[in-house]
């Protein structure tokens, strides 16, 4: 047996180590994980190019968990270290520009990736265990097996032992307070978060499948039982989608390989985009578009970063822009800096070429969906409407690319691309401020009568939905010449598109002077501004309306942009000057009978606009009753 010291400079690096990664502690399965197989790999590729001559045998890692001893082993059949390659790689561990590192970057945010870039990888074991056990057989012919152990201090022994197989079991005694790391069920959460997709196949314990029974046994229906069998638990796919040729796969493995990535989700992915480029930057992966939910929050976070197939992490918004975190899949680069901090992560030269190169490809993709079968790219806008109106109002790169295969609907169910929208403003009448103005709903149903009342005069009306509607909006009037928007229910028709001509009133000042306060006496007045309007006479009696800017303020406030204060939320009723009810209401000689009709009138107005509610609706729903 022979004893030393780890080459490290300071006292004790250790306490560091554990203090530093005090967060993320779990990741150390991940480094152990990862050294087994890359040790694998390489006597795979000693072999292969003729300088490993013995038998590979099957190249898999285990981890065991041994309770009674209260240790974790990763084992593994690869290259193996003689007891001069334990002293070279574990021993003079190259800890002075580590350490420096460690103290610069002491609790900041992404450090744990930090640690197995920086040859820390192994001793991340000490986050967890309270004595580290090497045990090693070198594939080097006639080699000694040794095992190198340590307790946490700089201290180390080595001493030869016996062992049979060729590699290395890196034993974990784990320590009282890590004792969570001696769960199956936590061991196993780790492996499917970090390992899933490794190149080598990972085992922990068995698991139970259930086969047809060997001894042919029958059931009651004269089938073959299914019995319960003891299986090796292989945690990961060696040879995940990302990493094959596109010509490989079908429709049908992309969407499994979906499922694999995102086991508790139902839906089925729009399309995907397979990336792959290995020249300025190595990149492969696989994005996938999913059919967005209104909610744009509860999507976020679904692209995992890998680096040559181990999990780093599901935070990317330092590599892709915003608006693409919206999208799900895989993106695997060795090339993406993890030994850096975040914000240096966005000024680096490769992540901003990566970063522009997965938008390009999705602007190619969509363009070309939207070239190859316009009909199919526009059964698909409802999901895609979000991330495109969300890129092009958050990127102007993209923007301008995306532009070509923005989609404008209306309520015929008609798209048209911006090009096609402006052709058709241009050709539209304009209002008396020579403005053309574009009617919209944001809910075709809840408008009804007013989309049918404009359609039905000839007026257009678009259908703009979504979170992002106002904001789309709000662009479209910056970028279409001469145009406002206006929802259809911001006011009535006539004051909506203002013509010259305007229609005559049936009333004289003097009914609107006696109509105004009757209305003003059933609604309150702090929220409706009662008004006298001279309409066609097919127009509703009362129309309650939301005038356009109001309505904006409060979307703005809605989502947390407004600086205008608390806005009241204010609404017009105005009285349609030509119709008969209203005549009727002049020429009603009893107070009581009068005041119903008012009333009546105005609570079938609050009725279609959704705003009838509570002892009210009561109310108008009893007096109803009683008339029937
Ligand atoms: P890194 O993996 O980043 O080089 P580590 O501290 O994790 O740093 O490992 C240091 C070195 O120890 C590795 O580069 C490798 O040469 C050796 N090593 C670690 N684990 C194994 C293993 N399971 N089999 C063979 N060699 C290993």
């Amino acid at each position: 047996m022979k004893t030393g010291q780890i080459n490290v400079q300071t006292e004790n690096i250790f306490p560091i180590i554990k203090k530093f990664l005090y967060s993320d502690h779990e990741i150390f399965l991940r480094e152990l994980v990862s050294n087994a197989v890359d040790a694998s790999q390489k006597l795979k590729f000693l072999s292969t190019n003729g300088e490993f001559k013995g038998e590979l045998g099957e190249l898999k890692v285990e981890v065991i968990l041994n309770l009674e001893e209260k240790t974790l082993t990763i084992r593994d059949r690869g290259i193996g270290m003689t007891e001069d390659e334990i002293d070279k790689y574990i021993n003079q561990i190259a800890f002075s520009g580590a350490e420096e590192f460690v103290q610069q970057y002491k609790g900041k945010e992404g450090a744990e990736q930090i640690i197995g870039h920086f040859g820390l990888g192994f001793y991340s074991a000490f986050m967890v265990a309270e004595k580290v056990q090497i045990r090693t057989l070198s594939r080097a012919e006639g080699a000694q097996a040794v095992q190198w152990e340590s307790n946490g201090s700089p201290e180390y022994t080595i001493t030869d032992v016996e062992k049979e197989d060729r590699g290395t079991d890196i034993v974990l005694y784990i320590s009282e307070e890590s004792k969570e790391f001696l769960e199956k069920a936590r061991i196993q959460g780790i492996l499917d978060k970090y390992c899933k997709f490794l190149p080598v196949p990972v085992f922990f314990g068995d698991k139970t499948e259930y086969i047809d029974d060997p001894k042919g046994e029958r059931d009651e229906n004269d089938k073959v039982k299914r019995v319960a069998v003891e299986v090796p638990n292989q945690v990961n796919n060696v040879s995940p989608a990302w990493t094959k040729a596109p010509m490989d796969l079908s429709d049908d493995d992309y969407n499994a390989f979906y499922r694999e990535l995102y086991p508790t989700t139902m839906e089925s992915p729009l399309f995907h985009i397979h990336l792959n480029v290995d020249y300025p930057f190595n990149l492969t992966g696989i994005l996938y578009f999913p059919k967005i939910q209104e909610n744009v929050e509860v999507q976020r976070n679904k692209i995992n970063l890998y680096s040559n197939q181990v999990f780093i992490t599901d935070s990317v918004e330092e590599i892709v822009p915003e608006f693409l975190t919206l999208l799900h899949g895989v993106i695997d680069s060795p090339d993406i800096p993890l030994n850096v901090s975040r914000s240096y992560l966005q000024s680096d030269g490769n992540v901003k070429k990566i970063s522009s190169h997965i938008t390009k490809k999705v602007v190619d993709k969509l363009a070309d969906m939207f070239k190859k079968d316009r009909k199919d790219y526009e059964s698909k806008w409802e999901s895609l409407k979000i991330f495109i109106q969300y890129g092009m109002l958050s990127d102007e790169k993209f923007a301008d690319k995306a532009k070509s295969i923005a989609l404008i609907k209306n309520t015929d169910g008609t798209y048209f691309t911006i090009e096609e929208f402006k052709e058709k403003v241009a050709t539209l009448q304009t209002d008396k401020n020579d403005k053309v103005v574009m009617l919209y709903t944001n809910d075709p149903e809840g408008q009804y009568g007013f989309v049918q009342k404009a359609k039905a005069r000839g007026f257009d009306v678009l259908h703009l939905d979504g979170p992002l509607a106002p904001h789309w909006i709000a662009k479209m009037e910056q970028d279409v010449e001469n145009i406002s928007f206006a929802r259809v229910d911001a006011d009535t028709l006539d004051k909506l598109i203002q013509k010259d001509e305007e229609i005559p009133s049936k009333l004289s000042q003097e009914d609107e002077e006696k109509l105004k306060p009757m209305f003003e006496g059933v609604v309150n007045k702090e929220k409706f501004t009662v008004q006298i309007e001279s309409m066609s006479s097919d127009d509703a009696p009362i129309i309650i309306t939301q005038p356009e800017f109001i309505r904006r303020m409060m979307e703005q406030q809605k989502m947390g942009g407004g600086f205008y204060g608390a806005f009241p939320d204010m609404h017009n009723l105005t009285i349609n000057a030509n119709h008969a009810k209203i005549e009727e209401i002049l020429n009603t000689k009893t107070a009581k009978s009068r005041e119903r009709k008012v009333k009546q009138l105005t609570d079938i107005a609050l009725l279609s606009q959704g705003l009838l509610k509570g002892e009210e609706l009561n109310k108008f729903i009893e007096r109803s009753i009683e008339l029937v």
